[in-house]
C-alpha cells in the first residue's frame, strides 16, 4: 500500500494531454481507461490532433496560458487523487504545466502525478517538440512519482543528455531506466513493447542481478480460461518485459508473452491512465504497474479490429 487506502468510485483522476478524436489514444483513451477501473475522470487538454487508425494529419496546440487556466479550475475545486500527463506538444505548453503543478505540490497536493512523455505517434508524427525533453527532464520528472517511457522515447531524453544509447537488451534497459531515475529523480518504468526477449535472456539477466524481482505475467499464472478462449496473436516464445526502476531502489521485471496485433494503437496512454488508477487507490507502485500492465495486455488480447490502421485495443470493465 500507498498510503491511504480508497475505494475506485471514490478516485477522481486528472489527464493533462492532447485529443485523439479517433478515440483510440491520448484523452479519449485515459477517461476510458479512468471508467473501465470505476474512477472519476476529468481531462486538460494540451492540443487537439486530427487523427485516425492510419495517421496523425495536424496537431493544433492549445494557448499554454489556457491550459494552465484549464489545471487551475479543475485542482481549485475537485482535487484529483492522481495525475497523468501525455502528449505535452510543445516546450510551452509543458512549462506552463510544469509550472502549475509544481505550484500545486508546494500548496500540499500529495498526489501522484504519472508522466507519459509521449514523443512521437507509431505512426511516426511528432507528438512533442524535441525541445520539450530538457523542460520534462528539469521540470517536470522531478515532481511524478513515476515516468513510463518507450524504448525511444527512453533513447531520445538520454541522447538529449549527451548519453546516447541504443536500447538492444535487458541490460541497456537496466542501464537507461538507471540513469533517467537518477537524472529525473523518479521512479522509471522502462516498457519493453518494441523490445522482444527470450525466457533465456531473462534468465540469464537475473542470475547476474539477484536483486531484480521477477513477475512472470499471464502465460505463466492460473489464468488459462483467458488464455484458451483468445489466444490468437499470442507469442509464447517472444517475450516482452517491462522494467520498473523504483527511486528509492528495487527494480522489478515484469515479463509477459508478446502479442503479434495491430490493435495497439493507445497502448503507453491506457497504461499510464490504468497506472495512475491504482496509485489513486492507494495501492504501491509495484502492485500498481502489475495490475495496470496485466490490464493492457489483456486489453490487446481481447480488442476487435477497429479502422483501417493500428486500431485501438479493447478497455475492459
Ligand atoms: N495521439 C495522441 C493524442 C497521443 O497522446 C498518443 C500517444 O500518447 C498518440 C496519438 C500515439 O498513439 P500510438 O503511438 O499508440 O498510435
Amino acid at each position: 500500500p500507498n498510503g491511504t487506502q480508497r475505494a475506485a468510485e471514490n478516485c477522481s483522476l486528472l489527464t493533462i494531454a492532447g485529443s485523439d478524436c479517433s478515440g483510440g489514444a491520448g484523452i479519449q483513451a485515459d477517461l476510458k481507461t479512468f471508467a473501465a477501473h470505476g474512477c472519476y475522470g476529468m481531462s486538460v487538454l494540451t492540443a487537439l490532433t486530427a487523427q485516425n487508425t492510419m495517421e496523425v494529419k495536424a496537431v493544433h496546440p492549445i494557448p499554454p496560458s489556457f491550459v494552465g487556466d484549464q489545471i487551475r479550475s479543475v485542482i481549485v475545486d475537485v482535487k484529483p487523487h492522481a495525475i497523468k500527463t501525455g502528449m505535452l506538444c510543445n516546450a510551452e505548453i509543458a512549462a506552463e504545466v510544469a509550472s502549475v503543478l509544481q505550484a500545486y505540490k508546494h500548496a500540499g497536493s500529495t498526489a501522484p502525478i504519472v508522466c507519459d512523455p509521449v514523443c512521437v505517434s507509431t505512426s511516426g508524427h511528432t507528438l512533442l517538440e524535441s525541445d520539450s525533453l530538457g523542460v520534462l527532464l528539469r521540470d517536470i520528472f522531478p515532481i511524478c512519482t513515476l515516468v513510463t517511457p518507450n524504448k525511444s522515447e527512453a533513447e531520445l531524453l538520454l541522447g538529449h543528455l549527451d548519453e546516447p544509447i541504443e536500447i538492444s537488451s535487458l541490460d541497456n534497459i537496466l542501464h537507461a531506466a538507471d540513469r533517467l531515475a537518477s537524472l529525473g529523480r523518479c521512479s522509471v518504468l522502462l516498457k519493453g513493447g518494441h523490445f522482444v526477449s527470450t525466457m533465456e535472456d531473462v534468465h540469464d539477466f537475473s542470475e547476474r542481478h539477484p536483486s531484480l524481482q521477477v513477475v512472470k505475467q499471464n502465460l505463466f499464472d492460473e489464468n488459462m480460461e483467458i488464455l484458451q478462449v483468445v489466444s490468437t496473436g499470442l507469442e509464447p516464445r517472444k517475450l516482452v518485459v517491462d522494467l520498473l526502476y523504483e527511486r528509492n531502489g528495487g527494480a522489478t521485471a515484469y515479463v509477459r508473452p508478446r502479442i503479434e496485433s495491430t490493435s495497439t494503437h493507445g497502448t503507453g496512454c491506457t497504461l499510464s491512465s490504468a497506472i495512475a488508477c491504482e496509485l489513486a487507490q492507494g495501492n504501491s507502485l509495484r502492485d500498481a504497474v502489475a495490475s495496470a500492465s496485466m490490464y493492457t495486455h489483456l486489453g490487446i488480447l481481447t480488442a476487435q479490429p477497429i479502422g483501417k490502421g493500428n486500431g485501438p485495443l479493447n478497455h475492459l470493465h
